[in-house]
């Protein structure tokens, strides 16, 4: 058994943060606000287009005709000043977690012979709450991080490093 988690939480921040902020990058000459254009006359379709003063220019994405409103409000709303707000939030726990996390080997009474259990995996611990992650009372808001960055990076919770 190793004496470290497998996740690292501050990493793991960090990677979606980066892949958030690199992806944000990539569109962000496409300027704000991002907006919704309902069907014309020829379509069922909606829109997503970005800010500009051509009136038939900006056409960022199309949704398919079973759409409505909502699918292109969604898409609107996650524009990069959003993506690049989020991927900030998620620097800043990371690097809060780098102060305040560090790994811990639980022990307890079972621990103890005659019935010793077999030991307790490596676990992240808030130093600041001084309790574990896992038990869901840190009020540092790394689980909430972490559940954004897992999210966006598609990974679940026991993801192998
Ligand atoms: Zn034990
Ligand atoms: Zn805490």
């Amino acid at each position: 058994m190793s004496d470290t988690p497998r996740e690292d939480p501050a990493g793991t921040m960090r990677r979606a943060a980066q892949r958030m902020r690199r992806r944000a990058e990539a569109v962000q000459h496409y300027a704000t606000p991002w907006r919704t254009i309902g069907p014309g006359d020829d379509s069922d379709r909606w829109s997503v287009a970005y800010t500009t003063d051509h009136p038939a220019a900006g056409l960022l994405a199309l949704t398919p005709d079973y759409g409505t409103w909502n699918l292109p409000d969604y898409i609107a709303s996650w524009h990069p000043l959003v993506a690049l707000a989020v991927a900030s939030l998620l620097e800043d726990r990371a690097k809060m977690a780098d102060d305040q996390l560090s790994p811990d080997t639980p022990e307890g009474p079972c621990c103890e012979p005659p019935t010793a259990c077999r030991g307790h995996d490596p676990e992240w611990g808030c130093n600041r709450c001084a309790v574990y992650l896992s038990s869901g009372s840190c009020r540092c808001g790394f689980t909430e991080a972490l559940a954004v960055a897992r999210a966006y990076l598609g990974e679940p919770e026991d993801h192998h490093g």
